[in-house]
């Protein structure tokens, strides 16, 4: 079976819930996983701020605004008063919910209830859609069956053994439609798996019925066209690794957080990005499966600031490291990239929040040099370090650009150059020309 998550764009307007509901139905048994209509999450957080702020009014106000939009999807997406009035009467239900936690104490309790009402609703509007239309369509309660434990963290054998329950009610069903995002806690409460959560939920599923394929449906066809920042001239990038997708993830990359699909990873289904505005386009496979030797993509990240700690008493010391990393922790501010010598270490950080309190204590262990308006460039694909030739023809990219920092061997699918910002253009243009135009 296959696991087909649609995002809020996806489901955005009742236009769109068509299409979906037509991509979905081509008689394969499916689960089908909907986050809320685009905007509704955050309108859902506008509420709850209000209402955090005792100021009632202002939340009837939206849930009002809101309610109206939903009416109005509603009118458009049906074509029998039967279920225009079956839905319209479910969304009164939902809203009048809402509006009963105007009037009481609000507290992150009651805000997580009011946040699950968006994909309450569009996935009720969906199966009712679809029963419309004459398919047998099924819609699963995520209440039922998503939870996480004493850490929030998911707990896969409860979701496995409840979903199986919930999947067994319905056998014959052909589509399976359940709320992404929204879950219960080990307490029993209704809770959420963070904003964006529906691919994660999408990747959970996938893993507690062994799915052939977890598609991940977008409007975006991130991967190449609309991302300035991935360069790859000769053709979209049809395959990557989890761990490629991974490293490829921290460029804003326009595709999936690496934890949301760890769940497919150890299960070792391969998740499907595909472009809803596109169909028939193959999208972008990402599976356990490396393309021997292949270079995947080229992706840049702009303002990085370089540190460098020089001391000749690092040399043959033990602990130096470990003294430059505490005081980045205590700042908060995570390292991305990190070279060394025997003397010296440089470092590159993206968050320049506490800069100054940082030199000002790595100062105490050597000589500190800063290099602004960097920008990282990272290769990806397989760059195991026994393949031969890859750092060479790289290098060789670089002949004329003048570079900060190296970094490879952190991992086998990656290898990055800091360079400063004004420089990145032609870097990417010159990686891009010999890595894949062989130029
Ligand atoms: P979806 O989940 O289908 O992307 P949303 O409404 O949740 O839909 O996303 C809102 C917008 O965010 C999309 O129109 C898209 O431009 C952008 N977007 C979606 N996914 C990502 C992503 N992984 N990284 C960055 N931007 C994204
Ligand atoms: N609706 C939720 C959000 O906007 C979850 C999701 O769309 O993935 O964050
Ligand atoms: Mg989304």
């Amino acid at each position: 079976m296959k696991v087909l998550k649609f995002g809020g764009t996806s489901v955005g307007s009742a236009q769109r819930m068509k299409e979906v509901a037509k991509l979905i139905t081509d008689g394969e048994q499916k689960i089908v996983v909907l986050s809320a209509m685009s905007g509704t999450t955050n309108t859902l957080v506008e509420i709850s701020d209000y209402l955090y702020k005792k100021n009632p009014e202002g939340a009837n106000e939206i849930i009002n605004r809101l309610e109206a939009k939903y009416k109005q999807h509603v009118n458009e997406l049906y074509s029998t008063d039967e279920y225009k009035q079956k839905t319209q009467e479910f969304i009164k239900a939902q809203f009048d919910y809402i509006r009963s936690y105007t009037k009481d104490i609000f507290t992150l309790f009651e805000e997580k209830v009011i946040l699950a009402q968006g994909e309450l609703i569009s996935t009720n509007m969906v199966t009712n859609y679809l029963q419309e239309q004459g398919v047998n369509a099924i819609l699963l309660p995520a209440l039922e069956f998503m939870r996480t434990d004493k850490n929030s963290e998911p707990d896969p054998v409860y979701i496995k053994e409840k979903l199986a329950a919930q999947l067994e009610i319905h056998p014959d069903a052909e589509i399976y439609i359940t709320q992404g995002f929204i879950c219960r806690n080990a307490y029993g409460e209704i809770d959420n798996l963070q904003r964006g959560g529906s691919d994660y939920t999408a990747s959970l599923i996938g893993a507690a019925v062994n799915a052939s394929e977890i598609q991940i449906w977008t409007d975006i066809d991130g991967m190449h066209d609309n991302d300035p920042r991935i360069v790859d001239k000769t053709s979209p990038v049809r395959h990557l690794h989890f761990e490629e997708a991974a490293e490829l993830a921290y460029f804003g990359a326009k595709i999936l957080h690496p934890t949301c699909v760890q769940p497919a990873k150890y299960a070792n289904i391969p998740v499907r990005l595909l472009n809803t505005m596109e169909p028939t386009a193959p999208g972008t496979l990402i599976s356990n499966d490396t393309e021997k030797g292949k270079t995947k993509a080229v992706a840049a990240k702009d303002n990085i600031t370089a540190i460098k700690i020089k001391s000749s008493r690092m040399l043959l010391a033990h602990g130096f490291l470990r003294k430059v990393f505490e005081i980045f922790e205590s700042y908060q501010t995570s390292i991305d990239m990190i070279c060394t010598s025997e003397v010296g270490v440089s470092v590159s950080i993206d968050n320049t929040k506490h800069l100054n309190e940082i030199l000002d204590d790595l100062k105490k262990y050597g000589t500190v040099t800063v290099d602004q308006d960097m920008c990282i460039i990272c290769v990806v694909g397989d760059l195991e370090w026994e393949n031969v030739g890859f750092e060479a023809k790289a290098l060789d990219a670089m002949r004329d650009i003048p570079v900060r920092m190296i970094s490879f061997g952190g991992s086998n699918y990656n290898i990055s150059f800091l360079i400063r910002e004004e420089d990145k253009k032609k870097a990417l243009q010159s990686l891009s020309d010999h890595l894949f135009n062989n130029k």
